[in-house]
């Protein structure tokens, strides 16, 4: 188990556009599993991940 080290003066950056996120976009979906949020880059709309029950996962 890697460490959770707190980082909140350093922005992230998309992994599509290289830019600094220093806001997320995201929309829900609505489906047959219920409602998730799919989140994305601001500057690239690029997916960034989808929020599922557990928690937010990266990548598909
Ligand atoms: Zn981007």
């Amino acid at each position: 188990m890697l460490p959770f080290v707190k980082k909140e003066d350093v922005l992230p950056v998309c992994p599509h556009c290289k830019k600094e996120i220093n806001s997320v976009w995201f929309r829900e979906l609505k489906g047959d599993l219920g409602k998730r949020c799919l989140y994305f880059c601001p500057h690239c709309r690029a997916c960034l991940g989808v929020s599922h029950r557990k928690g937010l996962t990266f990548g598909w």
